[in-house]
């Protein structure tokens, strides 16, 4: 017998395995503010990117149960035939007027929506310019859409511009994250858009992490760099994803009137995808309502920001581990090396404690991290917990040889 790919699954699990590269799910149920139940333990959680603590509010719950009454559960049916209801509908129109943009459009998950609005705006002979440390749907998209990737250095304008300049494409799109999902560091709006406008391109942004967050109103990071009227409605696809600090789950893009009927027409995920229920299109409805009211918790999720980086500062002196530089909710703690970071993440654990590890592919290789991210529900204690326990952890040396063997079957996952 010939051997068959088909038998190579566990050698090839087994290798992920021994580069300590396997990912594991834990099976989870809330426990209440950023309280986690897994497996019977509770933890304290600083993974989620529910910024503003919104996916368990009872408003939105209502919002919910009442639209089920309404439209039942499914949609039915492609929003091209018969699933945009009328809660789909008026939720386009709020996003619209909430990130002051002509026009938007509401997808059922993010990740498909730039796998999929990428190729319905550029394709073979044009060009898309793509931030080093974007997200790997924008990377999907541009890869899918066939038009040619120039990929430039993190943030780097100067370098960006050099390849705007010298590219003959007939269409150009640069694509970048707002926030950047691991580092919690911010692209350069105004430099960004500036570029564009010189060289005739469309600027593509993605704001998963950003929407709710910055901004007046947690209008989002478009309306915190102070662009909104027809000059950023000219140049600028604005997406931003609502299962973050939206609470919910899918995704929106807004821009001019005509671009977002182009991606209406053509967008396949769009077109030959179910649509989102009316139910979530409902909740989300709620959720914006919250997000533009509550500035508390924006203004509470700055405090937190700021004692834990303060705090940090105190408690890792003369540690190697470097808290990234990051005004955001998404505090990476920088430790290293893959087996290091495994071990701070289950000595955390072991306090009750719930950080994720992140390691490459996600991240570059010899910078895993523990991507700490933080929450309005958050607590000043909840904080002060963790400051704690990394200070701790930062004065008892790391020896790989007693790296717990337990770690695999902890219930914490890392990415
Ligand atoms: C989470 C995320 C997405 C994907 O959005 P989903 O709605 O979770 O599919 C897209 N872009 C960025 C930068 C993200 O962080």
């Amino acid at each position: 017998m010939t051997p068959s790919w088909l038998d190579e699954f566990p050698a090839r699990i087994e290798a992920l395995d021994r580069a300590h590269l396997r990912r594991q799910r834990r099976v989870i149920t809330p426990a209440g503010g950023a309280r986690l139940n897994v497996n019977g333990h509770s933890l304290l959680a600083f993974c989620s990117n529910d910024y503003l603590g919104l996916a368990q509010h009872p408003q939105l719950v209502q919002a919910a149960c009442e639209a089920a009454q309404i439209y039942g559960i499914g949609s039915g049916a492609s929003p091209m035939v018969s699933g945009h209801s009328a809660a789909n509908a008026a939720l386009e129109h709020e996003l619209a007027a909430f990130v002051g943009l002509p026009q938007a459009l509401y997808f059922y998950a993010g990740f498909a929506t730039n796998a999929s609005i990428i190729p319905a705006l550029v394709g073979a002979g044009d060009a898309v310019f793509s931030d080093a440390l974007n997200h790997a749907c924008l990377i999907d998209g541009a890869r899918l859409s066939r038009a040619q990737i120039h990929r430039y250095a993190h943030a780097d304008l100067d370098a960006l511009g050099r390849e705007l300049a010298q590219s003959t494409a007939a269409r150009k799109l640069v694509m970048t994250d707002a926030v950047f999902s691991m580092d919690g560091d911010s692209a350069d709006i105004p430099g960004l858009l500036a570029l564009c406008e010189r060289y005739d391109a469309l600027l593509l942004l993605d704001d998963a992490h950003g929407f709710g967050v910055l901004g007046p109103q947690g209008r989002g990071s478009l309306a915190a760099a102070g662009l909104h009227g027809p000059r950023a409605s000219r140049r600028v696809l604005y997406m931003a994803t609502l299962g973050k600090a939206a609470g919910v789950a899918g995704a929106f893009v807004a821009g001019d009137a005509a671009l977002v009927e182009w991606l209406l027409q053509k967008t396949r995920s769009y077109t030959f995808a179910t649509a989102a229920p009316a139910l979530l299109a409902s909740a989300l409805r709620a959720s914006l309502r919250l997000i533009e009211q509550d500035d508390w918790r924006r203004a509470h999720l700055q405090r937190l920001i700021a004692r834990l980086r303060s705090g940090l500062a105190a408690g890792l002196q003369g540690s190697h581990w470097r808290l990234s530089d990051s005004a955001t909710a998404i505090q990476p703690l920088q430790i290293g090396r893959n087996d290091e970071a495994l071990a701070v993440m289950e000595g955390l654990r072991l306090r009750g404690i719930w950080v994720p590890a992140i390691r490459p592919p996600t991240v570059p290789e010899g910078t895993a991290r523990l991507r700490i991210a933080l929450s309005a529900a958050h607590s000043e204690a909840d904080i002060d917990l963790l400051v704690d326990a990394l200070s701790a952890l930062a004065r008892s040396p790391f020896n790989p040889d007693n790296l717990s063997t337990s770690l695999g079957n902890a219930p914490c996952p890392a990415s």
